[in-house]
């Protein structure tokens, strides 16, 4: 009889430094670029599994980025599990971890940024004032070590896709973004790092954002007015619940550059939302043909 062992899958190798980097780049071929903040989920995974369709060598980054949070919101706090990354990204056949520490991605003042312009003032932008400077400033950066053909976002953040494709666009940088659908637990809450932070009942609560993006989605032949009344008749009801969902914004916007669509719009669109259960701040948005 033979007995079979579960095979260990291979553990990426993880470079910590820019310089360990450019060693392995020339043997790397296609390389395709995940970025993360780490506490790796399975949304994080999908983009992984993306990241394999379009290169030789997968790279998946691991940084919290102090640049992209605000002096009161939970940079300190952020999860932080390296070790179950590295599980992760072993188990999804990830070749190379680049997992900077702060004093290599900022070894001094960061005096130079990358500005988002209006784009980066808008919905997010306005919440988290600097929140899409500091994103385009380390995406930047990694953009310039790991040199990726391609790099993977998710859809989940949308804003940030559309901003960071603006980016590239706009700086001519020689790089093919992929945006990969949100990947949401059997409940429909969208997976993110922050939902560990959800107590049982505030993950309640937090259904209201993707039952409300649904409802809108469902009223979509109604055009833009009929979409946001129903999806904000959901979230109003969630004002009520215990603990209540307090909506940062509610907005249907054209995905390439996050304006209002107007009333009457045909086309693509993006449903977003944005609230606070206790003290987490969720986002969520689907996109929709009008
Ligand atoms: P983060 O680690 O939260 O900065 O996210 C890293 C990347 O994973 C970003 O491109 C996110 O948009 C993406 N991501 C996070 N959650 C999801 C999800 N539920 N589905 C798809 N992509 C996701």
């Amino acid at each position: 009889m033979t007995e079979t062992t579960p095979s260990t899958p291979k553990a990426p190798t993880v470079v910590r430094t820019p310089e360990e980097l450019a060693r392995l780049r020339a043997s790397m071929g296609r390389v395709a670029l995940v970025p993360t903040m780490g506490a790796l989920h399975q949304g994080h995974r999908s983009l992984m599994s993306a990241a394999r369709g379009h290169a030789d060598t997968v790279v998946v980054s691991i940084f919290v980025n102090p640049l992209q949070f605000g002096p009161n919101e939970d940079y300190d706090r952020y999860p932080r599990t390296l070790d179950a990354d590295l599980r992760v990204c072993a188990e999804e056949g990830v070749d190379v971890v680049f997992a900077p520490g702060v004093e290599v991605m900022y070894p001094g003042e960061q005096i130079v940024t990358v500005d988002a312009g209006k784009m980066g003032r808008v919905l997010e932008g306005e919440f988290r004032p600097g929140f899409f400077e500091g994103v385009l400033t380390v995406v930047a950066k990694l953009f310039n070590l790991v040199r990726p053909d391609v790099a993977v976002f998710g859809q989940k953040d949308a804003q940030q896709v559309a901003v960071v494709r603006r980016m590239v666009r706009d700086l001519c940088l020689p790089v093919t973004v992929v945006a990969a659908p949100t990947v949401r637990d059997g409940d429909g809450l969208a997976t993110s790092s922050r939902n560990v932070y959800l107590s049982a009942a505030e993950r309640d609560s937090a259904l209201a954002l993707s039952r409300a993006l649904l409802a809108g989605a469902d009223a979509s032949s109604g055009g833009p007015e009929a979409i946001l009344a129903a999806a904000r008749k959901v979230l109003d009801a969630a004002a009520g619940a215990v603990p209540p969902v307090l909506v940062d914004y509610l907005a249907l916007v054209d995905p390439a550059t996050f304006t209002d669509v107007r009333p009457g719009h045909r086309g693509s669109a993006v449903l977003a939302v944005a609230a606070w259960v206790g003290e987490t701040r969720l986002i969520d948005n689907v996109p929709l043909t009008l």
